[in-house]
């Protein structure tokens, strides 16, 4: 498993999303428009595990928020929502997710949003890695 990144500019353009937006690494696209892709992840943890990505340079979530236009905020987050439908998910249910930094378990440094579907997906996190918070440690 690759190390986690930290999550924080600067933006690597070597990264393997950059890769895959460029088209210099195959993907399977399920979607794409004038803000954001989506494809499907390589090693897929549930029956539908899709990757939607912002077309800019964003290192994270963090990164999107602060540094993104409103127009690219509201692309994308309205082609994650479209992704979802279109992949039949909203009627089940699905869990949208991204990692952010070293404990967030980052480990691409380019803002993407995990789609999961296609099966019970149980708690939010394994209950073994539940603890208190920091400030009750
Ligand atoms: P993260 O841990 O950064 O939130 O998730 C990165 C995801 O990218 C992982 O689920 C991993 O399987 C996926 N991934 C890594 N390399 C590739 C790739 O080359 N192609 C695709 N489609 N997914 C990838």
């Amino acid at each position: 498993m690759p190390a986690p990144v930290s999550g924080l500019p600067p933006y690597d353009d070597t990264n393997i999303f950059a890769r895959i937006l460029r088209g210099e690494i195959p993907s399977r696209r399920v979607h794409e428009d004038e803000y954001a892709v989506a494809f499907h992840d390589i090693n897929p943890l549930a029956p539908v595990h899709v990757l939607v990505i912002p077309r800019g340079r964003y290192v994270s979530i963090a990164d999107f928020s602060a540094s993104a236009s409103d127009a690219e905020i509201a692309g994308f987050w309205r082609a994650v929502g479209r992704v979802a439908r279109e992949l039949g998910l909203e009627e089940r249910g699905f869990r949208a997710l991204t990692n952010m930094g070293s404990e967030g378990g980052q480990e691409v440094p380019h803002f993407h949003v995990h789609l999961f579907g296609g099966q019970r997906l149980g708690r939010m996190l394994p209950a073994a890695e539940r603890t208190a918070p920091a400030a009750e440690r």
